[in-house]
């Protein structure tokens, strides 16, 4: 069950600021606030979701391939496909999840670890 009470949601509402990448109307990009890796950018839905096993459970298809779109604009727009580049979505607890909207991280800009924990 979605929670409007995030900060995803509230940055959606314009209530909090964000370092904006890209947006349109399926997606919002922005920097995260704690980069893991020298670029760490959030794609997040505009549609409340809490997360991918929910968003592809209920979504509309042309939500979910607005998304994902959305997700490659913003990596022109980092021009890391050169280089190459890492997306990651946590879900729920042992997925490591902490805010429950639904969210891909973008991770490049230097080699990553093979491995992620
Ligand atoms: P996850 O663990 O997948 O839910 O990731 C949540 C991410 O959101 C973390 O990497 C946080 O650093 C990031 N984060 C939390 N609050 C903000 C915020 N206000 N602006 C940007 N990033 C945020």
């Amino acid at each position: 069950m979605y929670n409007e009470n995030n900060v995803f949601h509230k940055i959606l509402e314009g209530k909090l600021g964000a370092n904006k990448v890209y947006e349109d109307e399926y997606a919002l990009a922005f920097y995260d606030i704690n980069p893991s890796a020298k670029v760490h950018v959030l794609v997040i839905s505009k549609g409340a979701y809490v997360n991918y096993h929910d968003f592809l459970n209920r979504a509309a298809a042309n939500e979910v391939a607005g998304f994902f779109k959305a997700i490659n604009e913003t990596v022109k727009v980092l021009e890391l496909s050169e280089d190459g580049f890492r997306i990651v979505s946590n879900i729920g607890t042992n997925g490591g999840q902490e805010v429950p909207h639904f969210h891909v991280h973008i991770l490049g800009g230097e080699k990553l670890g093979h491995v992620l924990v």
